[in-house]
């Protein structure tokens, strides 16, 4: 662990595929990083059972794949900080300095933010119990699974309705099941959707139990007109309600879009010295092999800010 009082050339905020990425490449140019991990080791791939598109792997648990860019981080010497950061401010000198959850401060020349997202949840009974048996939060993860069977989307906006359209290449019937009378995505988006006869629109319905015994095989839908209660038989169900950026911390140093994510153009940010990669940018894949190649290219732009390239 670090000394607290210490100064950094590079602190890293977030243990995710982006963060860890970036410090595997900066550690081995020398940089000796400084890394916050945040609550949670090794970001959202930690308790996601299998990854089965990250080049390389066939198929990994999360869990060894995420401990392997741990590894091997510290190994080439990322100096690991258990805590997460609370607030980032300007310094003297174009310096910034850092206040950690437990109060302490470092002060670094330059702030590489990886903090990813969340994905917003239903909160509904059974979603906990069958995360990752049949509920999930990425059609391009897990959809190849569902060839041939009956799915169902829930959400409004432009990526459920993405998402459903993409299911269609592999499930045999896509619902997608919505609490108003219209979508928010956009029309040509609108468009594809309602040409395409797999996909069936459940409008005005909310979910309210996510139901199965080994996995997920129904959910029963509420009407938000009548009240009135329906099962929906179903195996894999994607929820597309929105995410949330980690980023409160920032918005004050850095410029963010509508909904918090931070605008960096080649990881980039509109402070000088402070740099994004991952989930947190505006636009960003949403996929780890993605976060990754940000956390390389994020690493080239920090080696050219403190002339060590
Ligand atoms: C259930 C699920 C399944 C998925 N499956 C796949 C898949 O199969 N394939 C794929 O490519 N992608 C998948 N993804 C997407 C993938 O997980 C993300 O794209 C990727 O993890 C983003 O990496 P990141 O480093 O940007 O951020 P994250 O992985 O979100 O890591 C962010 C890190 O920042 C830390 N942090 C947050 N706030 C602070 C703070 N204030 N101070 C310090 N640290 C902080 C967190 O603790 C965490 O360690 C999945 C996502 C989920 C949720």
């Amino acid at each position: 662990m670090a000394n607290m009082s210490e100064y950094s050339e590079l602190v890293i905020v977030g243990s995710g595929p982006a963060g860890l990425t970036c410090a595997i490449y900066t550690a081995r140019s020398g940089l000796s990083p400084v890394l916050l991990v945040g609550q949670a080791p090794g970001g959202q791939l930690i308790n996601t059972d299998t990854i089965e598109n990250y080049p390389g792997f066939k198929s990994i648990p999360g869990y060894e794949l995420m401990m392997n860019m741990l590894s091997q981080a510290e190994e080439l010497g990322t100096q690991f900080i258990y805590q997460s950061l609370e607030r980032i401010e300007r310094g003297e000198g174009n310096r910034f300095r850092l206040s950690l959850s437990s109060a302490e401060q470092i002060v670094a020349r330059t702030v590489v933010i990886a903090t990813g997202a969340t994905h917003r949840r239903l909160n509904v009974p059974g979603e906990e119990e069958f995360s990752n048996k049949g509920v999930s939060w990425c059609a391009t993860c897990d959809g190849p699974m569902y060839r041939g069977k009956t799915v169902a989307v829930v959400g409004g906006g432009n990526t459920a309705v993405m998402e459903a359209i993409f299911l269609t290449n592999f499930a045999e019937h896509v619902f997608l099941i919505h609490r108003r009378d219209s979508l928010r995505a956009e029309k040509y988006l609108q468009d594809k959707l309602f040409s395409n006869d797999k996909i069936e629109v459940v409008w005005n319905s909310e979910i309210v139990q996510i139901s199965g015994n080994e996995r997920l095989n129904s959910v029963l839908l509420r009407s938000v007109i009548d009240n009135s209660e329906r099962a929906l038989a179903l195996l894999g169900l994607f929820v597309a309600v929105g995410t949330t950026p980690s980023s409160g911390f920032v918005s004050d140093l850095v410029e963010t879009d509508g909904d918090g994510y931070i605008i960096a153009r080649d990881t980039k940010t509109s402070c000088a010295g402070v740099f994004a990669a991952g989930d947190i940018v505006s636009g960003s894949l949403k996929q780890a092999v993605f976060a990754a190649g940000q956390g390389a290219l994020v690493s080239k732009y920090v080696e050219e800010y403190l002339g060590a390239r």
